[in-house]
Formats: structure tokens, C-alpha cells, sequence
């Protein structure tokens, strides 16, 4: 797979860290951020790359050169008038005639691209786009796709919104060559509004959502943040070729407060220290998944978009407090008849329905999860016979059963961090 690799644009949001550079050369742990990019690219056998560069484009060109010293070939395309942040693949149309991999070149990442350019080709899409929750998400863009993963909805950061899942564009995309559709002549272009937001009506835009390291350095703060995670080994660690280790979170009672069933969305409302335990979690490298029984969908009292909207509303509520959680598993099923309204197709013995772990192994196949590192957090006996009987470890919240016990998730985050 051919990579394009954006290099332009200037570092100036970090200007404090490195000003005469072009962004992609700003230096972490040692080498350029677009060193890095390349160093992952290579270890998965993807060496053919094109930079473009633009602006201070020389020093990229002096450090790279025909990228041989660093075990992979390097062609440049120099923007001498910017073309935003797709105009010079105009350059590359008789070129590319296979999906090829477009990276912005000032993100640390590790990804698995042979797991992403998979789900790519079996979703047919024109492009694929790398989603992801961050700890910022009202300030940023976010992505809608339904269950098939096709984009429904692309909202930048001044458009409107109340409730909304936590999935944000990354920055990593691929493009199949009918992309070069709109390529015609050499002119700005700007990838996000002129190429990938015209895909959705066609329904031609697909998200890929990946819990993997993937960050921009914006602020100091985050480049102070990506520094550290290089160095503890956290940003490879989270590649999903690798074993992954997750905590499973109850929702009723220990993410939001318990009151009962819930079939109304105003009933939604965050225990104290939930947002704050699940940060933790999420700078950690744990993957923090929610698993839930919603068996209101069998019973006919709510129906899944409704338990999907109080889904986005917990992931709006976190990510206003600088948390997320990396994906949510929900049982709909239920196996007592005799309720009005109910779903008759619902109501089975289904694998998933806690105390089974049915929704922990779907996680665990989903994201290569290793269940023996892993903990389940719930205030039920059902939690913890789930958690046991997928192997994890249990921690149940307030009670005093036979299992470790803490009285909150907050406390009970603390206590996993502190195993090492
Ligand atoms: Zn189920």
C-alpha cells in the first residue's frame, strides 16, 4: 500500500517548543514526530511513501532525502503555493492505482494498518477514515456512523449538539483511487469539507473506530503527555497486534446513579468520581469498555436507539470531564415472559446477558484483548460471576461478598493502577 504523507504546515500552536521547523519536525524523544510515522510504516512493510511538503519543505527534504537510511523509498511532491490539505494529490492521480494509505505528519501514532486496510476492503467504502474517542471531544469535530460503520453525520466544532458519541477523525485515512474523481486541476482543497464530507451522501464514507495510540500535539501539555507514553512504551503497547488488558465497567450503579430500570434519558446522571476514575483508566493503557444488561429492550419499555441515545449522553457527560470509554457492549435480551409490549425476538437465553461473559469474549475478540489481565467493575454478583467466568479478575463495588470489594469506581480504579 502506497502512503502519502501530509508535511506541510507550521507548529505554531507549540511555537514554544520548536518554531523554525515545519511541524513534522518537531523533535520527540530524539528524533521527528514524521520519523516516528515512518519508523511505524516501516515495521509494517509499508515503504513506499510520497511527503508532500510546503512550507521549511527543505528541512524535511535534507533530513529524509531518498529515505534509504531509514530502510524505506521517499519521493517528494513541494507545494510552492499551499493547496491545503489535499490539493496535491492532484499530482499523484496517474500515479495511485490501488487504496492507498493519507497521514497528516504531525501525529504520534501506532497502528495496526493491516487490521485497518481489512476493514477498509470489507466495507466497500471510497474512503475510510480512522475515528477514535479523545479526551477533548466538545471541542472538536465528531463523526456519526450507524452500526455498518457508514458516516451518517460530520459535525465540526462550531456546529451544534446536545448529546453525541465520543468519535473523533484522527487524522489517518484510506483512499480508494476513485478518489481522484475530484482531482481535475492543481488548486486548493480542503480533504475534510471538499472530499470526504461529499462521500456521505452516497454513503461512501466509512469510520473505522480504533482504540490505538493516535495524537496530535496541539498544546504543550499534550506533548509533554505523548513524550511520556513513548517513553513507558504505552503508545506501541496499545497497537492492536498486540495483547490489549481492559477494565469492564457495570453502567447502572457504578457509572451512573441506580434507579432502577432506566427508560428515560433525563435519568442519566454521573456518580461522583466516575469521570475522574475513567481518565485514569484511559491514560493508563487499560481499555475501558462498558458492558451493560438493558433487558428494557426486550420488555418493550425502551427501544435501542433510546438506550443508544442515554449511551451518548454517558459519553457526552465523561467527555466533559476529559474521559471516555473505548466502546460500549449492551445485552437487549431478556428470558421472563409475560410483559406488555414486550419483543418476542428478545426474549431467549442469549450468551450475552450478564452473569454470562458473553459481551466480555465479543470484547475480548473485537479488540485482542488478553482476559486474564483484565478486570471487571460492577456493584452486582452478576458483574463479578461475568467478570470470573471470563477470567478476569472481579472487583465489586460497596459490598462484602467473598471478592475484592471497593466502595466506588473511583476507589476501585485506584486499586488496579496500584498492582504493579
Ligand atoms: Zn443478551
Amino acid at each position: 500500500m502506497h502512503v502519502v504523507i501530509m508535511a506541510g504546515g507550521k507548529g505554531t500552536r507549540i511555537a514554544s517548543v520548536a518554531s523554525d521547523i515545519p511541524k513534522p519536525m518537531i523533535p520527540v524523544c530524539g528524533k521527528p514526530i514524521l520519523e516516528h510515522e515512518i519508523e511505524c510504516l516501516k515495521a509494517q512493510g509499508l515503504t513506499e511513501i510520497t511527503l508532500i511538503v510546503g512550507h521549511l519543505g527543505h528541512i524535511i527534504t535534507e533530513h529524509f532525502k531518498d529515505g534509504s537510511a531509514f530502510g524505506v523509498k521517499i519521493d517528494y511532491i513541494v507545494e510552492d503555493t499551499p493547496l491545503g490539505t489535499a490539493g496535491a494529490l492532484v499530482y499523484l492521480k496517474e500515479r495511485i492505482t490501488e487504496d492507498f494509505l493519507l497521514l497528516n505528519g504531525d501525529i504520534i501514532f501506532d497502528v495496526d494498518f493491516h487490521r485497518f486496510l481489512q476493514y477498509h476492503k470489507e466495507h466497500g467504502g471510497v474512503a475510510t477514515i480512522l475515528t477514535h474517542p479523545n479526551n477533548h471531544p466538545y471541542d472538536s469535530g465528531v463523526i456519526m456512523a450507524d452500526k455498518d460503520g457508514v458516516v451518517t453525520r460530520w459535525l465540526h466544532k462550531e456546529d451544534e449538539r446536545t448529546y453525541y458519541k465520543n468519535r473523533v477523525n484522527a487524522g489517518i485515512h484510506i483512499l480508494s483511487p476513485e478518489v481522484f474523481r475530484f482531482f481535475d486541476e492543481v488548486k486548493k482543497v480542503d480533504l475534510d469539507r471538499e472530499i470526504l464530507k461529499v462521500l456521505i451522501p452516497e454513503r461512501k464514507l466509512i469510520a473505522y473506530d480504533s482504540p490505538e495510540y493516535i495524537k496530535d500535539m496541539g498544546t504543550p501539555e499534550r506533548y509533554q503527555m505523548v513524550i511520556r507514553d513513548i517513553e513507558s512504551g504505552l503508545v506501541r503497547a496499545k497497537n492492536l497486534s498486540q495483547k490489549q488488558k481492559a477494565v469492564f465497567l457495570d453502567r447502572d450503579g457504578t457509572i451512573n446513579v441506580y434507579k432502577g430500570f432506566i427508560c428515560n434519558i433525563n435519568e442519566i446522571e454521573l456518580i461522583d468520581g466516575v469521570a475522574e476514575a475513567i481518565a485514569k483508566l484511559n491514560e493508563s493503557g487499560y481499555l475501558a469498555i462498558i458492558v451493560t444488561n438493558q433487558p428494557v429492550i426486550a420488555r418493550g419499555e425502551c427501544t435501542f436507539e433510546e438506550v443508544e441515545q442515554m449511551h451518548e449522553k454517558i459519553e457526552t457527560l465523561l467527555g466533559e470531564k476529559g474521559a471516555f470509554v473505548d466502546d460500549i457492549f449492551y445485552c437487549p435480551h431478556h428470558t421472563d415472559k409475560g410483559f406488555e409490549g414486550e419483543r418476542p425476538e428478545l426474549k431467549f437465553d442469549c450468551d450475552c446477558r450478564k452473569p454470562k461473559p458473553g459481551m466480555l469474549i465479543q470484547a475480548a475478540e473485537k479488540y485482542n484483548i488478553d482476559l486474564s489481565q483484565s478486570y471487571m467493575i460492577g456493584d452486582g454478583m452478576n458483574d463479578v460471576e461475568a467478570g470470573r467466568r471470563a477470567g478476569c479478575t472481579s472487583i465489586l463495588l460497596g459490598g462484602n461478598a467473598d471478592v475484592i470489594c471497593r466502595q466506588n469506581l473511583l476507589e476501585a480504579v485506584d486499586y488496579i493502577l496500584n498492582q504493579k
